[in-house]
């Protein structure tokens, strides 16, 4: 009999301790923590009828007075342990009513009934609880594992298994014993089993939701472990291109770092993994396998894996929003009609390469205008000077080298920037642009199966030579192109120095100006036209010269295209149209003779309507003969203002002043135009002139004078430098000529002579 109590004692110990370790491990299930304690309780029974059994009256007290006690603590422990299995939460609360009313029960069966009525009570109660355990089990799907359903019937097993004392004494005993460790055995057995099962399904809830988050995640997940991939979702693998675990190894990630990262990523990971560094963020371009580009950010932190420190990375693609970024700025700095990069990209580009301390490496900046375009336009409409500037922008592009970025600032105004070059000659790498360029214009370009031949005045500026900030660069080669527009054909101007050094932005040079003309510091020099026939002299030409003091000579395409720009060619004009009244009077007194001088007119001069009456007042006040006076107005300014210059010309006319139209043969020549304005003469251009005596250059000139001819035009050929092209320009049928080849333009009082008798050194004609 003691056998069995005490294998009944070591099966309640056992198994106790076994569920309560198993609570120990994993908290999660509280079942094994009160199933376990109540297996402990059960063993303090046997103890308590010990007690009872005892002859000291006290020893017997506290057995009785224990045993209830612990009947309802055990019962407890087993209904919150049942509770539990079923999901049903046990408050502290609950548990302690419970217990007091089980001990007040038990103790007033005892008190009643004696040990017999109370353990019937305990048995009664027991086995009710597993009734009830059985029906939440059961019934409600509280649990999924059948195992579990054991529970309740065990415990109602072992419930009943109470009344075999309860019916023999102590010669039931040692069978309910047996029968109780045997059942407690199989309850112990049937909750590790559930703890293990409940434990499993935790795991795998855990891997499920684990897998949900990652394997699904659109952000690829990366867990590096001592320098091996230990973990990679499909996201990553999708990112890296691998199929599976197998594809996705140190040297495929490796591969897609550039070189230059590649070291600076394996000291991040180690110091990542270390501990050294808590976390790491930085984006990176990289490729596809087949090569694509992704736009990659990467977030690197510290992690456990296994137990041990491990470094993953999180991975987005954001290769879209790079790519919408990416076609934002392209658009911003892209010309939409030739796909070129724009002015905002010049600028961009020219404050790059313009260092703010000390200059960076040389390049070479050209702008280029296509000459006359605005007219072509309105001649073939807009469509086709699209095509033009898109074909153009192609032909730039093929033919310049591949280092020369090409691009369109606006309308037909395109930027070439040459490459940096350390220390080469950025006067070569000039020339090796213009000459491209040159060729490529010298040949027609191909525009919708036609083909049209272009010219275009280029401005060249050399980094650091000409302006040393991207503003003053760009506004220098602006100037100098604008200085090439008045050469007629293909030409081009390297900026000069000598006005942006000291006047760099436009109310600086409207100050410089307005001060020059205050101080009188414009003067004119007068260039001699001679007769094609006897080479005497005919006429002058004033030209305006400005020593800027501190400056130098500034070339007056460049301060009067500035005075245009400014505003200031009004007074400016008025001023130089004067000095050069003031100059015929005092040749006239001198010499008691003169010849026509011709005053250079700016288009915007001749806007101003009361311009005759301007020339008419200088002309009184000076006291001079209209007969003097000639005008040289340009052919664009009278195309664009036709209607204008038709009155100003007529009402001069009418005055008596002659009106010569300068640079003849440069802009969009039109007969028409020859025939609405009622001129006195036409100057051919020296872009002309030129050529000569080539025979096409002589055909052309040849149909200007027959043209002019026809017209009642007196012919001036102008920059004549040999005595081919004067001969040329006299047999075509020009009746004046003007050039080097006679006189530079001379000093007031170095051009006085020619107004005497005819000097030796004039060369004559054969
Ligand atoms: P333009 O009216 O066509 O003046 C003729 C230019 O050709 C002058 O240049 C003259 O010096 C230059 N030239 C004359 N013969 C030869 C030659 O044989 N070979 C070469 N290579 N060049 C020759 P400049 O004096 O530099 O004047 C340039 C331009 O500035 C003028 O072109 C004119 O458009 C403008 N300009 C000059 N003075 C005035 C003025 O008082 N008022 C206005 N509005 N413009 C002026
Ligand atoms: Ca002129
Ligand atoms: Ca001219």
């Amino acid at each position: 009999m003691n056998y069995a109590l005490i294998i009944n004692a070591a099966v309640s110990l056992i198994m106790g301790v076994a569920l309560v370790l198993v609570w120990r491990r994993d908290r999660t299930q509280a079942f094994t923590r009160y199933m376990g304690w109540a297996n402990l309780a059960q063993l303090l029974v046997p103890a308590g009828y010990w007690l009872t059994a005892q002859s000291s009256p006290a020893a017997a007290l506290l057995g009785m007075g224990a045993l209830p006690v612990v009947a309802a603590g055990y019962t407890t422990l087993l209904a919150a342990g049942t509770m539990s299995l079923a999901h049903r939460p046990v408050s502290k609360k609950f548990a302690g009513l419970f217990l007091l009313a089980l001990v007040a029960v038990n103790t007033s069966a005892l008190g009643l009934g004696g040990m017999r009525l109370g353990q019937a009570t305990a048995a009664t109660i027991n086995t009710l609880l597993g009734v009830v355990c059985t029906y939440w089990v059961w019934n409600t799907g509280a649990t999924r594992y059948s195992s579990e359903k054991l529970v309740g019937p065990l415990l109602v097993l072992l419930g009943l298994n109470q009344f075999i004392y309860v019916l023999y004494q102590d010669d039931g005993a040692a069978l309910q014993a047996t029968l109780g460790a045997l059942l407690r055995m199989a309850l112990g057995l049937v909750l590790l089993y559930a703890a293990l099962d409940r434990g499993a399904l935790a795991t795998r809830k855990l891997q499920h939701r684990f897998e949900r988050l990652t394997d699904r995640s659109h952000q690829g997940i990366l867990i590096f472990q001592t320098e091996h991939i230990v973990y990679a979702n499909a996201a990553c693998m999708d990112i890296y291109g691998a199929s599976d675990m197998d594809g996705m190894n140190t040297a495929v990630i490796a591969r897609s770092i550039p070189k230059a990262e590649r070291a600076m990523v394996g000291q991040l990971l180690q110091r990542i993994q270390s501990g050294l560094q808590d976390d790491f963020s930085y984006e990176a371009l990289r490729h596809r396998q087949d090569g694509g580009p992704m736009w990659l950010r990467f977030h690197f932190f510290c992690t456990e894996w296994d137990g041990l420190p491990a470094v993953q990375v999180l991975i987005s693609d954001d290769t879209e929003r790079y790519q919408a970024n990416q076609a934002l700025v392209h658009q911003a700095l892209h010309d939409d009609l030739t796909g070129l990069p724009n002015r905002a990209a010049l600028l961009k580009s020219l404050r790059g390469r313009c260092k703010p301390n000390g200059p960076g490496a040389r390049f070479v900046l050209v702008l280029m205008n296509i000459d006359r375009f605005k007219l072509f336009n309105e001649a073939h409409g807009h469509a086709m000077g699209d095509e033009v500037l898109k074909a153009l922008g192609h032909a730039l592009r093929g033919a310049l080298d591949t280092g020369v970025e090409v691009m369109r600032l606006a309308g037909d105004e395109y930027a070439l920037v040459s490459a940096p070059h350390g220390d080469g000659d950025s006067g070569e790498t000039a020339v090796s642009i213009v000459t491209t360029v040159r060729q490529l214009l010298a040949k027609p370009l191909r525009v919708n199966e036609g083909e049209i031949f272009l010219d275009a005045s280029l401005g060249i500026a050399l980094y650091p030579n000409s302006a040393r900030d991207a503003d003053s660069l760009l506004r220098a080669a602006n100037a100098a192109m604008h200085m090439a527009k008045r050469t007629p054909g293909t030409s081009h101007r390297l900026a000069e120095k000598a006005f942006e050094r000291g006047a760099s932005n436009v109310l600086e040079q409207e100050q410089a100006l307005r001060a020059g003309i205050e101080r009188a510091e414009f003067h004119l020099v007068f260039q001699p036209k001679v007769s094609a026939e006897s080479g005497q002299l005919t006429s002058f030409e004033a030209l305006a010269r400005w020593d800027r003091p501190g400056v130098g000579p500034v070339s007056p395409v460049e301060f009067i295209a500035a005075a245009e720009r400014t505003g200031l060619i009004g007074a400016l004009g008025t001023a130089l149209l004067k000095q050069a009244c003031q100059q015929i009077a005092r040749w006239q007194l001198q010499y008691n003779t003169c010849v026509p001088v011709a005053v250079n007119v700016s288009p915007l001069q001749l806007l101003d309507p009361r311009f005759p009456q301007l020339v008419a007042h200088i002309l009184d006040s000076c006291g001079v003969d209209a007969q003097w006076l000639t005008l040289e107005i340009t052919e664009s300014s009278a195309v664009q203002n036709m209607e204008q210059t038709v009155l100003q010309v007529e009402q001069l006319r009418a005055m008596g002043v002659q009106v010569a139209m300068d640079d003849f043969g440069t802009g969009f020549s039109s007969l028409n135009m020859l025939r609405t304005l009622r001129l006195h003469t036409v100057k051919i251009d020296r872009g002309l002139i030129e050529p000569l005596p080539s025979s096409d250059a002589i055909a052309v000139v040849r149909a200007i004078c027959q043209l002019a001819d026809a017209l009642h035009l007196h012919v001036v050929a102008e920059g004549v430098e040999t005595t081919e092209q004067a001969r040329t320009a006299r047999d075509a049928g020009c009746g004046e000529l003007q050039g080097y080849l006679y006189s530079r333009p001379l000093l007031p009082h170095d051009a006085g002579p020619w107004l005497g008798p005819l000097t030796e050194q004039r060369p004559t004609l054969a």
